[in-house]
């Protein structure tokens, strides 16, 4: 059975389940993973075990006491939670030591120093740890190094590279595996019986859309890259079919950019107006065409087709072989950089696009 409902991190949940027995849960942990997959969900579950007054067998917390209360209404006073605010590019140095006025007089380095309120130590979760300037990176290292006692703090990042190397050096670190469709499947199918709880992941409405079908369910989780969150956004039925248009005018040559581009932002305009929408929209039109150009490449190198059989249906029609898979695959992901940092999305999309089209004459720069 899955531990308190998370599934496919069995080995996670292990590592920490026999940490916990030897009395040896580290003071420092980066989580590390694909967005979408349940680290942050994991890390606050993680928080409630640990903070629970009569953890039992398994790490499972006691969910009854007054701790597992707190902790599971979202509002444990030793459990703090920070990350990137939206309309920023990195977490503020403020976050950590306080504003100016106010420096190590509030901030989570500071809070941490303060005695535990409820139980016997506190725990940090640290989001968007990919977004961490050196600054405030380096207000941490301290409190890293030597956390206040008992205290256990978690940096939750997508990818190892993008910490920096004295974050890395001084924690645990923690990978996290992709979800196998099968997986997001069962998730899925799962949250649309019960009617849908969407739990701790941002969604738009698109959940609520009842969909009709295992088939919609199971081409969502194959094309949801193993995450949980791509593919509760890909029920969205009108994601769904732009994603297979975007593979189907990604894989045509010559491709047509300027069709992408205003395709991309029709797509972009019918979300609305809100920031957060459109970029999450963005992200995953890049990332299914990131997916797009590894399984070109992974076709083209190794024979191995893909096992999602929208992308098994268009790879064939490829015709850039894999060096422009490779350029195409390296521009998508500077573009995706460009959204998580909060540039300007029309301006990406024309960017991306144009490179997309010549991707013969932007190799060699
Ligand atoms: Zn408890």
């Amino acid at each position: 059975m899955a531990w308190q409902g998370i599934e496919g991190h069995d080995a996670v949940v292990e590592r920490f389940v026999a940490a916990q027995a030897l009395g040896r849960i580290a003071g420092s942990y980066l989580f590390i993973g694909p967005p979408g997959i349940g680290k942050s969900t994991f890390a606050q579950k993680l928080a409630g075990s640990l903070l629970c007054r009569s953890t039992g067998k398994g790490l499972l917390p006691c969910n009854a006491c007054s701790s597992c209360v707190q902790a599971k209404a979202g509002r444990h006073p030793d459990i703090d939670i920070v990350s990137k605010p939206e309309d920023r590019a990195t977490i503020p140095l403020e976050t950590f030591i306080g504003d100016a006025d106010h420096r190590m007089r509030e901030g989570l380095c500071w809070r941490l120093l303060l005695r535990p309120t409820m139980g016997s130590r506190k725990v940090a979760i640290i989001l968007d740890a990919d977004h961490l300037a050196e600054e405030a990176a380096n207000c941490l290292l301290k409190t890293l190094e030597e956390p206040p006692d008992g205290a256990v703090i978690v940096l939750v990042g997508t990818a190892l590279e993008r910490q920096l190397p004295t974050i890395r050096s001084r924690c645990q670190i923690v990978r996290f595996r992709p979800l196998t469709s099968e997986t997001v499947f069962s998730i899925l199918k799962h949250e649309t019986a019960r009617g849908t709880d969407i739990g701790q992941i941002q969604n738009d409405d698109a959940i609520k859309k009842e969909p009709d079908n295992d088939s919609l369910l199971w081409a969502c989780a194959q094309g949801s890259g193993g995450s949980l969150q791509r593919a509760r956004l890909l029920l969205d039925p009108m994601l769904a079919a732009f994603r297979c248009r975007l593979i189907s005018l990604l894989s045509h040559r010559p491709m047509h950019g300027v069709e992408l581009a205003d395709e991309t932002k029709l797509l972009l305009d019918a979300a609305g107006k809100e920031a957060p929408v459109r970029r999450a929209r963005l992200r995953i039109v890049l990332e299914s065409a990131i997916d797009f150009f590894r399984a070109a490449l992974r076709d083209d190198l190794a024979g191995e087709p893909p096992c999602d059989q929208v992308l098994a249906e268009l790879i064939n029609a490829w015709t850039g072989g894999s060096e422009e898979a490779v350029v195409s695959l390296r521009h998508t992901l500077d573009a995706l950089d460009a959204v998580n940092r909060n540039a300007n999305l029309t301006i990406v999309v024309d960017a991306w696009t144009a490179l997309l089209e010549q991707p013969r004459l932007t190799q060699t720069t």
